[in-house]
Parts: C-alpha cells; structure tokens; sequence
C-alpha cells in the first residue's frame, strides 16, 4: 500500500475532506472519520480486497481439491481391490507379444458406459492385473468401482440375512447396481446353491439393465461359461460384451 501526503483540505458542513497523494495511486480525497482517523486510498483498499478474494478461492480450491482427494479415496478403499492388485497400472502390466499388447489396447480403451468384458484365461495370464488398472483408472478419474470374487460377492449377499447385520440385501444390492464398474473373478468356482447362482444373475442382469459396466475374469472358454451361466445371462453378455482371451502361460509358472 502506498503511503500519502495531504495535498489541500477543506471543510463541508463539519466533514472535512482533503486532497491526499497515494505513491501508488495518485491523488484521492481522504475523509476524517475521527479526530485522528483519516480514510486511506480507495484504490489501495480496492486492491487488498481483490488479493483477499483470490486468496480465498484459492483456499476454496483447495479444499475442493482435498475433499475431491479423500473422495477418490474413500472409492479406492471401498472397491476391495486385493494388496497385490493395488498400484497395478496399465504401464507396468508386460506386453511383449502382439496377443497381449491388444488385450491392454482393449483395457486401456475401456469406457465405463455399459460395455461390458470377459476376461478368459488361466490363472496367472494378467485378467486381475488388468481389471485392476481398469478399476483404479475409473475411480481416479471421479467414477465407483469394486473387486470382488464369485465367492465374495456370495458371501457378502448372505451376511446381510445375518441378524444384526448393518446393511440389509436391498441396500448391497443398490450399491452393487450403482457402481460404474463391477469386476467379478473367478467366475466358474462352484455356486454353493441355486439361490447362489440366481442372485449372481440377479447382479448381473441388474447391472445390465441399469447399463453399468461389468468386467467378468474366468478360467472357463465361451461354452464352459455359457453352460455355467446359462444361455440367458450369457446372451446378455455378449449382447454388449467383448471376449477377450488371455491365451497365453502364466506368468507366475515362468517366475
Ligand atoms: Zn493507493
């Protein structure tokens, strides 16, 4: 702020006024408010008020910038993707044959929009490695997403018939049909009931219809999995999914 001189006063009906210089902004008019208070440049108190407001939208920002942080998160934690999934990305899944170059040029160019894909291969191959990138590039990028066995998800399901549970069916379920991308491994280990594999389909057939993204990871090919599924929820993933096979050795067997 610069400093000012009094260049003239006058007196208006007992208010006295004069002509003060500001180094910075020139010549203004400086009102007495007490005996010894005189009012400062406009213009300098403009410009304070103006750095005030940046500096409060920047600490806005901030905070906007935090609370979007601690929300994408709370959504990693949330997605239940296993410690060694954690930090798999797309840069460090090895591509060095064109078979498994094009499955990452699938993932890398996945849109959770409803499409959905299935992950075929032995175990070891890279399906988990790769639907875990795909899940922690959604959720980065602001969107919901979860990890979850056959077996978990089963588990999960019936926990909330527990007496005493937290949450009941109809809330999982809402949760499980929200999310923009559903990955479910080891799809093909064995149902434990028929009540099992319907409510599978259920989540399935729900997330079909409410167009959410499911990735399904299996050891079974396309018939093995058809027979395993049914014909009903198979043609639903195929209706707007893509098979992708992971028809190579396992790495963990060269390791
Ligand atoms: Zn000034």
């Amino acid at each position: 702020m610069g400093g000012f001189e009094a260049v003239g006063s006058i007196a208006l009906g007992g208010i006295h006024e004069e002509k003060r210089r500001c180094d910075k902004h020139g010549e203004f008019t400086s009102r007495q408010c007490t005996s010894s208070i005189w009012s400062g440049c406009p213009q300098c108190a403009e410009d304070t008020k103006a750095a005030r407001r940046l500096e409060d939208e920047r600490i806005a920002w901030e905070r906007r910038k935090m609370d979007e942080q601690a929300r994408v998160e709370g959504n990693l934690n949330r997605a239940m993707i296993p410690a060694r999934f954690r930090g798999r990305t797309f840069d460090n899944f090895v591509a060095d044959t064109d078979a498994k170059r094009h499955v990452l040029e699938v993932a890398r160019n996945f849109q959770a929009n409803g499409s959905g894909l299935v992950f075929s291969g032995r175990p070891g191959t890279g399906k988990s490695h790769l639907a875990c990138a795909i899940l922690q590039e959604v959720i980065n990028g602001g969107g919901t997403g979860m990890y979850a066995t056959v077996r978990d998800l089963v588990l999960m399901l019936r926990d909330t018939w527990r007496n005493g549970s937290t949450q009941s069916e109809r809330d999982l379920l809402r949760t499980l049909m929200s999310l923009d991308v559903l990955a479910l491994d080891e799809v093909g280990v064995g149902f434990g009931s028929d009540a099992e594999k319907t409510q599978f389909f259920d989540v399935i057939d729900g997330r079909y219809r409410e167009c959410k993204s499911t990735i399904l990871l299996t050891n079974l090919d396309k018939s093995a999995l058809e027979e395993y599924i049914g014909q009903r929820a198979f043609d639903r993933l195929r209706e707007d999914g893509q098979w992708i096979a992971f028809d190579w050795d396992s790495y963990r067997g060269r390791a």
